[in-house]
C-alpha cells in the first residue's frame, strides 16, 4: 500500500527521522488555522499518491495565513497525473541550502535490499539515474545484517554526502531503516533530504510503500491509512467486503467458487462470446469455499453495479459447501437485493447434492434465473443474453 506524504512523515516522526511540523486539511479555509498555529511561513502541498507534485503546481510557499488559504484554494481539486487532490498538507517551510536523496527498497532482481543515496537530490530520481548515474550510489543491504551505524555511514559516503553533515545523515539512514523494518515497508524514500543554510538535515518529502502481505501484523496502520473508497470504485468496494474481485472490460459478470474454476470460467465465456458479437467476461470474482447467502449477495451487488455488465454467470462446484446450500444462498441473495437485481443470471451447479440444488432453484422460479446443467452450455447462454442485450 502506497502512503501519502503526510502519512509517511508520521511514520518518520515515530521512528526518529526529522520532519517539520504540519497538519493536513481538506478545505482551503482550514489552512488558515494551521498556518497560524505554525506561526511561520508554510508550504502547502497536495496529498496525492504520485510524485512530481512540485512541477505540477501542487507545492506552494505561503508567507502568511491569508496566503496559505489562497494557495490551498489553488491546489485543492487540482488533477495531478490523474490523481484528484482532496487534501493538502500545511507544513512549516524550510530554507534550503542543498537537496540530498536517500532511499531503501526491495531489489527483487537481486533478491536483496538496496540503499540508494545521493548528494544531488531534489530532481526526480529516475531522471538523476539516467542523467548522472555516477552521482547515485547503490549499496546492497543484507537482509539479516541490516543497517547499523557503520553500514549507514558506508551508504552516506558512497552518496558523497559532505563530511560536515555525514554524522547526522548517518543517524537518519539508521532511523529510515527502522521505518523500513519495523513497519515492513518495501520502499522508504526521502527526496529531498534537505540541508538547511544553518546545517540541519530534515526530510522535506517522504514516500513509503507498505508490504500488503504483512497487513495482518499492522492492522492499525493499514486501517488508519486505508483509502476512502469512492462510490464508483468497484475494486475498492469489493476489497472492503473481502471479496477477491478484479474488474475486466467485458459484459458477462462472473461468480465462481475457487480461483481455478473462475479462471477457466473466464476462458469458457470468452470463447463462447465469440459467437455472440464478441462479448467477454466483465470480471474475476472468487467467492471461495463457503458460498453463504451474504457473500453471494455481496458479490452479486458488486457485479450488478458495474454498468458494463449485461448478464451474470454463476458457476459453482459444490464441495465442502454443497449445491443445496449454494442454491439457497442464491435465492436468499436475490431476496436481499430485491429491485437491485436487474440483469439475467445463468446458474450452473455441479458436485455435492446437485439434484437438490437444482430443485431449489427451479422451485424458487426467480424470473431472472436460468439454470443450465453444463459449464459450456451455461457460458453460451450467458454470452447470448449479454450479446442480445446490446
Ligand atoms: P514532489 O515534487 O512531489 O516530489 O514534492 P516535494 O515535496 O519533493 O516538493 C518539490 C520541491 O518543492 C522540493 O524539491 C523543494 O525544492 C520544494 N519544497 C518543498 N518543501 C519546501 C520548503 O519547505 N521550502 C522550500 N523553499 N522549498 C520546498
Ligand atoms: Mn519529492
Amino acid at each position: 500500500m502506497d502512503l501519502m506524504e503526510y502519512q509517511a512523515k508520521e511514520l518518520f516522526a515515530k521512528h526518529g527521522v526529522p520532519v517539520l511540523p504540519g497538519e493536513t486539511v481538506d478545505t482551503a479555509e482550514a489552512a488558515r488555522g494551521v498556518a497560524e498555529r505554525i506561526g511561520k511561513p508554510v508550504v502547502v502541498k497536495a496529498q496525492v499518491k504520485t510524485g512530481g507534485r512540485g512541477k505540477a503546481g501542487g507545492v506552494k510557499l505561503a508567507d502568511t495565513p491569508d496566503e496559505a488559504v489562497e494557495k490551498a484554494e489553488a491546489i485543492l481539486g487540482l488533477d495531478i497525473k490523474g490523481h484528484l487532490t482532496r487534501k493538502v498538507l500545511v507544513t512549516e517551510a524550510s530554507d534550503i541550502d542543498t537537496e540530498y536523496y536517500a532511499s531503501f527498497l526491495l531489489d527483487r532482481a537481486n533478491r536483496t535490499y538496496l540503499a540508494m543515496c545521493s548528494a544531488e537530490g531534489g530532481m526526480e530520481i529516475e531522471q538523476l539515474a539516467v542523467e548522472r548515474p555516477e552521482a547515485l550510489a547503490r549499496v546492497a543491504v543484507d537482509a539479516v545484517a541490516g543497517v547499523d551505524e557503520a553500514k549507514a555511514r558506508e551508504i552516506a559516503e558512497a552518496g558523497k554526502i559532505p563530511a560536515d553533515v555525514i554524522d547526522e545523515v548517518t543517524q537518519i539512514l539508521v532511523a529510515m531503516w527502522r521505518v523500513f523494518v519495523e513497519e515492513e515497508a518495501t520502499l522508504v524514500e526521502i527526496n529531498p533530504l534537505c540541508r538547511t543554510p544553518d546545517g540541519r538535515i530534515v526530510a522535506l518529502d517522504g514516500k513509503v510503500t507498505l508490504d500488503a502481505n504483512a497487513e495482518f501484523r499492522h492492522e492499525d496502520v493499514f486501517t488508519a491509512y486505508a483509502d476512502v473508497v469512492a462510490e464508483d470504485d468497484l475494486e475498492g468496494r469489493a476489497k472492503a467486503k473481502d471479496l477477491n474481485y478484479v474488474k475486466l472490460d467485458g459484459q458477462v459478470g462472473i461468480i465462481g467458487n475457487g480461483a481455478g474454476l473462475v479462471m477457466s470460467t473466464l476462458d469458457v465465456v470468452a470463447y463462447a462470446g465469440e459467437a455472440h458479437g464478441g462479448v467477454k467476461p466483465a470480471n474475476f470474482l472468487d467467492i471461495g469455499g463457503g458460498a453463504s447467502a451474504q457473500v453471494m449477495a455481496d458479490g452479486l451487488e458488486i457485479i450488478l453495479s458495474d454498468p458494463d455488465v449485461r448478464s451474470v454467470f454463476v458457476n459453482v462446484f459444490g464441495g465442502i459447501t454443497s449445491c443445496d446450500a449454494v442454491a439457497n444462498g442464491i435465492v436468499q441473495a436475490l431476496g436481499m437485493l430485491g429491485d437491485a437485481a436487474t440483469k439475467p443470471l445463468v446458474v450452473r451447479l455441479d458436485g455435492n447434492n446437485v439434484e437438490e440444488g437444482r430443485r431449489i432453484l427451479e422451485e424458487a422460479a426467480h424470473p431472472l434465473v436460468t439454470v443450465v446443467d453444463t459449464m459450456d452450455g451455461a457460458a453460451d447462454k450467458a454470452a447470448e443474453l449479454a450479446g442480445s442485450a446490446a
